[in-house]
């Protein structure tokens, strides 16, 4: 019990620095969703992060989701499943099956998977994974190659590419990646794209300011994690 309200009372902090960042930058609350990180996390914290009325989860391992989706069959309403991790193309056929919308698309080649993979007349949601910051350690097209890779994307049938995504360089202060959320809201807004997933545990109100539709937080709201 002591754990549920602990789990309800991150989620409505979290919400109220969602508002308030809304607030500043004259945006609609409605137009932030709001994500749920599990990965490092039990199944039992999701369905804390549920009865505290999150609807939307995130993982970034499709053997970790493998194990923890099937004990929450019965979570009601069902939530929805958001892949935000690195997805290998030899998984793409099992991640399909477990996950709503994949954020991770970082390949031609993994884009292709996904088409071939996706079930017939369903056109996958999925964003693709922009390294702005062009750090060696992470994935992602540059923005550079992002126009032509993302054109060449959109004619895959079976893919319905919604937006973007990007996961900010590790800074001291969350001000300091504002240009990187600026550059990917400027990269969607020229490709006509309207989600922007983007903000993390440690700048996730500055992504709002810039214009964030989707943040993705673990911490905040499950606690630290014991991993990697
Ligand atoms: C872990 C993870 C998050 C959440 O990170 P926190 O710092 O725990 O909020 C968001 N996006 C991706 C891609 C992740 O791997």
């Amino acid at each position: 019990m002591q754990q549920v309200l602990t789990t309800a009372k991150r989620v409505e902090a979290v919400r109220l620095r969602i508002a308030e960042a809304c607030r500043i930058s004259g945006r609609s609350l409605g137009d932030v969703t709001l994500v749920a990180v599990a990965k490092g996390f039990p199944a039992e914290a999701v369905r804390e992060g549920a009865a505290a009325g999150l609807g939307q989860f995130g993982e970034n391992r499709v053997q970790e989701a493998q194990a923890k989706l099937p004990l929450l069959a019965n979570l009601s309403p069902r939530p929805t499943w958001h892949m935000v991790g690195h997805l290998q193309t030899n998984k793409v056929k099992t991640a399909l099956g477990l996950f709503d919308i994949i954020h991770s698309v970082d390949s031609p080649h993994l884009a292709e998977a996904i088409s071939r993979r996706a079930p017939q007349s369903v056109r996958v949601p999925v964003l693709l994974e922009v390294n702005v910051a062009e750090e060696a350690a992470k994935h992602g097209f540059s923005a550079e190659e992002l126009p032509a890779q993302a054109e060449a994307i959109r004619r895959l049938p079976g893919l319905d590419v919604r937006g973007l995504m990007t996961v900010a360089p590790m800074t001291e202060s969350p001000d300091q990646v504002r240009p990187v959320f600026r550059r990917l809201r400027g990269l969607a807004e020229s490709l006509g794209l309207r989600e922007l997933s983007m903000g993390m545990t440690d700048d996730f109100e500055v992504a709002v300011e810039e214009g964030a539709t989707i943040v993705r937080i673990g911490r905040a709201i499950f606690g630290e994690r014991s991993g990697p």
